[in-house]
């Protein structure tokens, strides 16, 4: 099945485009007073933990989100082999696997040794090592993964949907009730950002939140939590494109590195038109921002360009492009506990994703990271919730206890 020629369309890609209805911004409702579990952010590190813990009928769920309604296009459209294994744990693996792209091979660019202002291939890798996985590690566009995790909340027991178009502006954890179990000490403010009801503020308090808010995270900013790391932010360039090329590999994944003018990554589309360009930019000046560069689609191809010569690269379409700016950061601690944790507190209040860790685009690592945190988090959770296992369970605060 080929599809996406001209762009990304939102939706289900087993209906014919032209057949496809119009999103409509869901319908808002007002957020409950008070639950089990508050979810702060629908990026994939929310939905997938939402996505699990709506099949526990006896846990309550709640999941806010500053945007309007759903991702209708994707960023992080890179998912690997275990993400594809978690999809599976949700029994959601079948369709992904059918729309995606599957990675079998890589293949390595670099200067030529005898025109070094030309680029010349020096070899081909398989993608993933041999019987990682049943799976592949494989490219679909981030929305169409949302829409499933949604789908299978909405599908779930509990019938769980996001609120959407409400900003976190405030939590507060109250520390008097943080070892009582029962108890909600979590109260978290939201405020409406829909034109009708603006500004509008609700409170909700929860015996535990999770703050899938994403790299500038407002729940981490309230727990205080630093971010460690390389503070040098690197600007990159993406755009999913319909090109015309004589580049032989354009159809594998490919890392190009060229010696005066950068790097290119080249990843094709599922849908067998369009391919996703990487382009790597440089480094920012502090407090510089990506979009400070004033860098236009057709920057970003003519830098394309230079990389990959002697090879053509004629850009028909631009479905798609985005330029931002990414350090490599990671938390100090992932919970409202201290790290040391001497007392052995049993921590309340988590953050996830990319709320405690950021990466180079290059491994494709953001989702795939931030997936797992709360796929992880999510069953512990709920063993803790519903009595199945001491609380002690949630007081890992290493990255490797936190993933997988
Ligand atoms: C252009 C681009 C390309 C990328 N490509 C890849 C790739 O190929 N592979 C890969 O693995 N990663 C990639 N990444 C990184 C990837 O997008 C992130 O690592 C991943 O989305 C992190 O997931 P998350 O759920 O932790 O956070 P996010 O996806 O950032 O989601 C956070 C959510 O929280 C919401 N939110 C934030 N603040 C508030 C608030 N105060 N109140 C309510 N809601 C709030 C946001 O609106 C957002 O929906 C890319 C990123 C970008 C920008």
């Amino acid at each position: 099945m080929q599809y996406h020629l001209n762009g990304f369309k939102p939706g289900n890609y087993q209906i014919p485009d032209a057949a496809r209805e119009p999103d409509t911004p869901p319908p808002i409702t007002a957020l409950p007073d008070e639950v089990d579990v508050l979810i702060v952010g629908c990026g994939p590190a929310g939905l997938a933990l939402a996505r699990q813990l709506a099949d526990f009928a006896d846990i309550k769920t709640c999941i806010v989100e500053q945007k309007p309604g759903p991702m209708l296009f994707g960023q992080a459209d890179g998912i690997s082999c275990r993400t594809l294994e978690i999809m599976e744990a949700f029994n959601s693996s079948e369709l992904l696997v059918k729309e995606c792209y599957q990675l079998h091979q890589n293949a390595f660019w670099e200067p030529d040794a005898d025109h070094p202002e030309q680029i010349k291939r020096t070899h081909k890798v398989p993608d993933a090592r041999l019987g990682l996985s049943e799976f592949t590690h494989s490219v679909v566009n981030q929305a169409r993964l949302h829409d499933i995790l949604l789908d299978g909340m909405a599908n779930s027991v509990t019938h769980l949907v996001p609120h959407y178009s409400r900003r976190l502006l405030e939590l507060d954890v109250d520390q008097s009730l943080t070892q009582n179990l029962d108890a909600h000490p979590i109260t978290a403010t939201f405020e409406r950002n829909d034109a009708s009801e603006s500004a509008h503020v609700e409170t909700v308090k929860a015996r535990y939140v999770v703050g899938c808010d994403g790299a500038r995270s407002a729940v981490r900013k309230s727990l205080s939590i630093e971010l460690q790391g390389d503070s040098a932010n690197k600007a990159w360039g993406v755009m999913d494109v319909l090109v015309v090329t004589d580049f032989p590999d354009i159809r594998v994944k490919s890392f190009v590195q060229s010696r005066d003018n950068g790097a290119v990554m080249i990843i094709p589309r599922e849908g067998g038109y369009l391919v996703r360009l990487y382009v790597e930019l440089g480094l920012l000046e502090n407090n510089q921002r990506a979009s400070q560069l004033n860098l236009s689609a057709d920057d970003l191809i003519a830098k394309a360009q230079s990389i990959m010569s002697p090879y053509s690269l004629d850009v028909k379409e631009v479905a798609w492009w985005s330029i931002y700016e990414v350090g490599q950061r990671v938390a100090e601690r992932f919970t409202d506990v201290p790290a040391d944790n001497p007392s052995g507190l049993i921590p309340r209040a988590f953050v996830a994703g990319d709320a405690c860790h950021t990466h180079s685009p290059k491994g494709g690592w953001g989702l795939n990271t931030s997936l797992p945190d709360t796929f992880n988090l999510g069953w512990k959770l709920a063993a803790v919730l519903q009595g199945r296992s001491h609380p002690e369970l949630l007081m890992g605060s290493k990255v490797s206890e936190h993933h997988l």
